[in-house]
């Protein structure tokens, strides 16, 4: 079974800008998920992928799988987990995977590396190897010691397409009709209704 190819883990890493261990979890992740789904085709808009982090990995998950925040089956969660939830709305199949390896907890270099840094230490290059070696560590890594797989089985509620668009009260900036907030009795967009 293939976990890493080297032309499209190059391509991802290029998208990215660097390679980096959260990178390589995220191309990991993303293609148990295609394998999972049976989603053969990257680009399928038919396939909704949900992150729980905006970390280095969501990144990958997005490059991998071609699922955007523009074509709106990129869906971000804000619960800084390591969990990843795909789903393949032409089969209806779902798999959500969760993040648990544990092959770095005996390993106190990042950490004390760290520390280093924030005492003043130039550490970067030190930094820069233990990162290199945990993500090659990630990509190789064994899947089973990796991931928690399950399958899911409710479907996220497809998204609205183009929704009307209204003035804020204050900026006057347009904004998406189902995100006006109300304030003394006008309609005004989050931004504005957050101000003060
Ligand atoms: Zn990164
Ligand atoms: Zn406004």
């Amino acid at each position: 079974m293939e976990t890493v190819n080297e032309s499209d883990l190059r391509e991802t890493v290029q998208f990215h800008g660097h390679l980096c261990p959260g990178l390589a979890l995220g191309y990991r992740v993303a293609k148990a998920a295609l394998r999972e789904l049976k989603a053969d085709r990257p680009r399928d808009e038919e396939l909704v992928a949900i992150v729980e982090n905006d970390s280095c990995a969501a990144d990958a998950v997005q490059f991998v799988t071609g699922a955007t925040f523009g074509k709106g089956n990129l869906i971000f969660r804000d619960y800084g987990k390591h969990v990843y939830t795909f789903f393949n709305r032409r089969t209806g199949q779902g798999v959500r995977i969760s993040e648990d390896y544990r092959g770095f907890e005996a390993d106190g270099r990042f950490a004390e590396l760290r520390k280093r840094q924030e005492a003043g230490e130039d550490v970067a290059r030190e930094l820069q190897a233990c990162k290199m070696e945990k993500a090659a560590a990630i990509l190789k890594a064994d899947e089973k010691e990796m991931f928690t797989i399950t399958p899911v089985v409710d479907l996220p509620p497809r998204e609205a397409g183009i929704r009307g668009s209204v003035r804020c009260a204050v900026c006057g900036e347009k904004f998406m009709e189902s995100r006006g907030r109300v304030k003394n009795g006008a309609i005004v967009c989050i931004p504005c209704f957050e101000k003060e």
